[in-house]
């Protein structure tokens, strides 16, 4: 039933996602196998689909039985219903949605007990979100000469934990697999080894987690809780570089794990030589294992993930189709994969086989699209379906920092990802002057280099996914 469908993709996407995407904004209805999404606008329904594909799938697998079938449709009711709601509510009721995000409530002023507390339940809660999230698997990466070596080597390494290559390190360019392949060996320990304690994490995540710590001097219980794992795995080590505190935790992490013979896994964007900006001490330790690369995909892979992909949303497509779009997206899966993505889109809504003319339309399309699609509207849209803030507060002059900050944050958007000028900005939020965009801008850049005053809230809010996905676009 449609309320079943809601608790258990509540239960795949975690409440918080549930409630900043899912909870009074879409539709559910399912008819026969066909569980029907909708959603207020074509953007909405591109930013879901690639966000929430895997686990509304599984929702419906769960719910209708393994011949479920999913699609999204544009629900133009929603919008009428959202914004009528949103503009009738009191500004308090808005505000108290985010009363949880708030990056006040969450930053420490006191280091009480209760806090250190919550922050272990948080921890706990992070570290149990990934065991329920949907990992890749091993099973589904396709391999070839590019990417053989990685994954022979984490698929042996998994079959041992700390016996043979460690720690594992893998490295390569934007959207080779290298997550992949760290999911796929979390999974693969987890099913072989049920009672290991396995910890996958970004790096990002280990560094918001210590410095947590350190304002809240609840350093020794940090250690004590990594350096309990038998499993180590964190991905984007790269994300250390510089930040020679983290490293020096990682470092004695690292010295701790192995002397107990532990597990320990990579992922860079580089070769850890090439890691110019970490100790010498940590890029020792990365290269005493094995490391191996992941190359940029060669044309019989990507043709082989994008005929697999394109099976996996049952979007029917020529092999001429197929070809033509493994030999336009060259050095990176996660760009072939949102080609298909777009494909099996345009499949459900016309019915239609996928042909080459049909699949260069298309693919024309989006890019002519990517030139302009981000406009201000889409902007305040998921700006404010994020945060949980209505419109009407997001134009307000309200000062309360849970809508000035999201506020600001979609004036820097604005900047960033439309032609629009301060003035035409400033205007569309609010009637504000080009100077108060200007600060936006500045203010929003200072929180993303300085990471260490906006991290709980980047942590909390999906900001940087926003940005990304927009950037995407
Ligand atoms: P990276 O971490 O290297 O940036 P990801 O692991 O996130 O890249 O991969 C990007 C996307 O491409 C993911 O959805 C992933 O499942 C998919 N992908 C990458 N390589 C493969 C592969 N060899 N087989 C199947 N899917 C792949
Ligand atoms: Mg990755």
């Amino acid at each position: 039933s449609e309320q079943s469908i809601t608790q258990l993709l509540a239960q795949q996407v975690g409440e918080r996602s549930f409630q900043n995407w899912f909870a009074g904004k879409v539709s559910f209805k399912i008819e026969g196998n066909l569980l029907t999404i909708g959603v207020a606008s074509p953007f909405l329904l591109s930013w879901m689909q690639k966000k929430f594909s895997s686990q509304i799938y599984a929702t419906a697998l769960a719910c209708i039985g393994s011949s479920a079938e999913y699609r999204f449709e544009v629900n133009p009711d929603l919008v009428q219903v959202s914004n009528n709601k949103t503009s009738n509510r009191e500004p308090t009721h808005s505000t108290t949605v985010t009363l949880e995000t708030n990056p006040s409530s969450l930053s420490s002023k006191n280091t009480s007990g209760e806090h250190k507390r919550s922050d272990q339940k948080n921890l706990k809660k992070e570290v149990s979100r990934y065991k329920g999230r949907l990992f890749s698997n091993l099973s589904t990466f396709v391999t070839g000469k590019s990417n053989q070596l990685a994954y022979t080597a984490t698929l042996q390494a998994s079959d041992q934990p700390g016996v043979l290559y460690n720690p594992l390190f893998i490295h390569g360019g934007v959207g080779v697999g290298k997550t992949h392949l760290l999911e796929g060996f979390y999974r693969k320990v987890r099913q072989l080894y049920p009672s290991l304690q396995v910890v996958f994490l970004t790096s990002e995540s280990f560094g918001n987690y210590f410095s947590k710590a350190l304002q809240e001097r609840s350093v020794p219980s940090f250690r004590q809780r990594f350096r309990n794992v038998d499993v180590l795995i964190i991905d984007d080590v790269d994300f250390f570089e510089s930040k020679r505190i983290f490293q020096e935790e990682l470092l004695h992490t690292i010295k701790h794990l192995e002397s107990h013979g532990r597990q320990l896994v990579f992922s860079s964007d580089r070769h850890p030589r090439l890691l110019t900006k970490m100790s010498e001490e940590l890029t020792t330790r990365f290269l005493s294992g094995l490391v191996c690369r992941v190359e940029s995909p060669e044309i019989e892979l990507r043709l082989e993930i994008a005929r697999q992909r394109a099976l996996k949303l049952k979007t029917p497509i020529t092999m001429g189709a197929l070809e033509y779009v493994s030999r336009r997206f060259t050095n990176n899966v996660r760009e072939l994969e949102g080609a298909m993505n777009c494909l099996q889109t345009y499949h459900v809504m016309t019915k239609q086989k996928i042909t080459t003319s049909m699949a260069r339309q298309i693919l024309a399309d989006l890019e002519r699209d990517c030139i302009r699609i981000v406009k201000l509207d889409d902007i305040k849209q998921i700006v404010c379906s994020t945060f949980g803030i209505s419109e009407a507060d997001l134009k307000s002059s309200r000062r309360a920092r849970n809508i000035s900050q999201p506020r600001m944050l979609a004036m820097f958007l604005g900047r960033k990802l439309t032609q629009a000028a301060y003035s035409e900005i400033g205007e569309f939020f609010g009637g504000r002057n080009h100077s108060t965009v200007m600060f936006a801008e500045k203010q929003v850049r200072k929180w993303l280099e300085n990471r260490s005053s906006i991290q709980v809230a980047l942590q909390e809010w999906p900001m940087e996914e926003i940005i990304e996905s927009l950037e995407q676009q």
